[in-house]
Formats: C-alpha cells, structure tokens, sequence
C-alpha cells in the first residue's frame, strides 16, 4: 500500500471545494490541483489553450478531457516528491476518472477517497451569484451559466459518485455550515 494521501474533493460548482482544499493542504501538506485554476492562468496568458477553453468556460460547458488529462498528467509529473494530491474540480467525468487511476496506478499511488460535498441547488446558485460579485469569474455572474455547470455535472460528474462508490472510496459530506463545521467533517472522514 502507497502512505501517499490522494483526494479528489468533489462537488458541484459552489459546493466550497475551494474553501475547504486550503484546510487539507495546510493539515496534510498536500499539492493542490485545480483543474480550473491551471485554465484560468492559460485564459490569464492568453495561450492558444486559454482561448479554445474560455469560450466553454464562459458558456458553463466542460473543456474537453484531453486538455484537462493532459494537465493534470504535467502537474503530476512535476510534483513526484510530494506527499500526496489534493484533486479539486477533477475528474468531472469518467474518461477523467479512468485516465486518472491509470496515471496514479503507474506509480502505485491510488486515490485514497472522494470527499464529496453535498449541497443543494438553491443554495449552490445563491452562493455562486454571492461569489461573482467579488470573484471577477464571469461564470460566476450569469445566473443561466451557473445553472448550465451545474446540469454539466449533474449529466457528467455526478456518475462519479458510482464509479468511486464501486471502489469504496466515496465519502459524503454535508456541505452546508460553517466553514469550520464543514471541515471537521472532512477531517473525520479521512479519519
Ligand atoms: P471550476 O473552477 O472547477 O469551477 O471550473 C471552471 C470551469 O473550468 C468549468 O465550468 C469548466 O468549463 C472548466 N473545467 C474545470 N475543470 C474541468 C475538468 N476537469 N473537465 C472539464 N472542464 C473543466
């Protein structure tokens, strides 16, 4: 068995995937992999990347899996010492998530668990309309683009919850509280 510690923190757009990744990457030392945070620098560069993916991003659709597989395979690479991953908006679908166990098979380091944030919809779309009011995310601001991700991850992401489930590996966690009410949570269920 590998001691390395690899999460994937899962949950729809709004959940607090975020919020919650800066707790287990302090606690753990974990090197955080935001899926969304590498494409917002390619679209900040302005890389031929960047602009294939913001015209998506800016609908509310997912990039294609080769483009986010493709980074997370660099990200991975690039970090071999470290402890263990944090997986933050990836995979969002099944190709991801199969790409993924093959990476991390390779260097027999399995994905410990999916922690999974659960809240509903009424509150995702509140938080996120509350966030783009500082977030400067135009995904953020569109109440029509909001509800457009989270039906990308009810059609593509939620089966996830299957595919982890099947491993043993799916934890679910109420995702509506305090911050540090959410992150107890978490903490016990890495246990
Ligand atoms: P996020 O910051 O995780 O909310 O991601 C913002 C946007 O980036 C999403 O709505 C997608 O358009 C794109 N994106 C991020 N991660 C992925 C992924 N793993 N697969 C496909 N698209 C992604």
């Amino acid at each position: 068995m590998s001691n390395k510690l690899n999460i994937v923190l899962f949950g729809p757009p709004g959940a607090g995937k975020g919020t919650q990744s800066e707790f287990l990457i302090k606690q753990h030392g974990l090197v955080h992999l935001s899926t969304g945070e590498l494409l917002r620098a390619e679209i900040k560069e302005e890389t031929p990347l960047g602009m294939e993916a913001k015209e998506l991003m800016d609908m509310g659709e997912l990039v294609p899996d080769h483009v986010v597989i493709g980074m997370i395979r660099n990200c991975i690479e690039a970090h071999h010492n470290a402890p263990g991953f944090i997986f933050d908006g990836f995979p969002r679908t099944k190709a991801q998530a199969e790409s993924l166990d093959s990476m991390l098979a390779s260097k027999s380091e399995p994905i410990t668990a999916m922690l999974a944030l659960e809240v509903s919809e009424s509150e995702l779309v509140k938080r996120l309309l509350k966030r783009g009011e500082t977030s400067g995310r135009a995904d953020d601001k569109n109440e029509d683009v909001i509800r457009n991700r989270i039906r990308e991850y009810e059609k593509k992401t939620a089966p996830l919850k299957d595919y982890y489930s099947a491993q043993g590996k799916y934890k679910g966690v109420n995702g509506v509280g305090t911050i540090a009410e959410i992150t107890a949570r978490l903490s016990s269920a890495i246990g």
